[in-house]
């Protein structure tokens, strides 16, 4: 019989709740600049922010569940849904063996501004780009 393996990253966990107080969800890379303009709205509002990492790109929710308690505790937790019940406690960029996870964040933007200067860098390549492409064909 195989010897269960003792979970050491529970040891970990900080019972800090900050797993509980926000989500991630997987939005569109923007191309035009109709996306950015999409985005710049997403940005007018309070608690959130921009995550890119390598080609995707996250819309990151800070905003506390409301099944947490004042004491940091699920108040559901027999019930608690899905993807609380896959998050192994500790296994998250608190603990520094999952720190990479975070680091691997290349770009956040939590302001309109800071997500309007990344889109002008990035069409000032692309338009570099495109006079390249026509020189050569020239
Ligand atoms: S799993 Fe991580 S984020 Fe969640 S309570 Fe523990 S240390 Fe905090
Ligand atoms: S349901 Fe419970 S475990 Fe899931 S986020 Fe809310 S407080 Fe955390």
């Amino acid at each position: 019989m195989k010897k269960k393996k003792k979970n050491s990253s529970a040891s970990f966990c900080r019972r800090c709740a900050r797993c509980c107080s926000y989500f991630c969800i997987e939005i569109d890379t923007p191309e035009t600049r109709g996306d950015y303009d999409d985005l710049a709205w997403i940005l007018a509002h309070r608690n959130v922010a921009i995550h890119v990492i390598g080609k995707t790109w996250q819309l990151m929710v800070h905003n506390r569940c409301r099944h947490l308690s004042k004491k940091e505790g699920c108040l559901i937790y027999d019930k608690r849904p899905r993807i609380c019940r896959k998050h192994v406690p500790g296994s998250c960029e608190q603990d520094q063996k999952h720190r990479h996870d975070y680091d691997e964040v290349s770009h956040i933007f939590r302001t309109i501004e800071e997500l309007l200067a990344y889109r002008d860098g990035e069409m000032r390549k692309k338009r570099k780009k495109a006079a390249k492409r026509r020189r050569r064909r020239a």
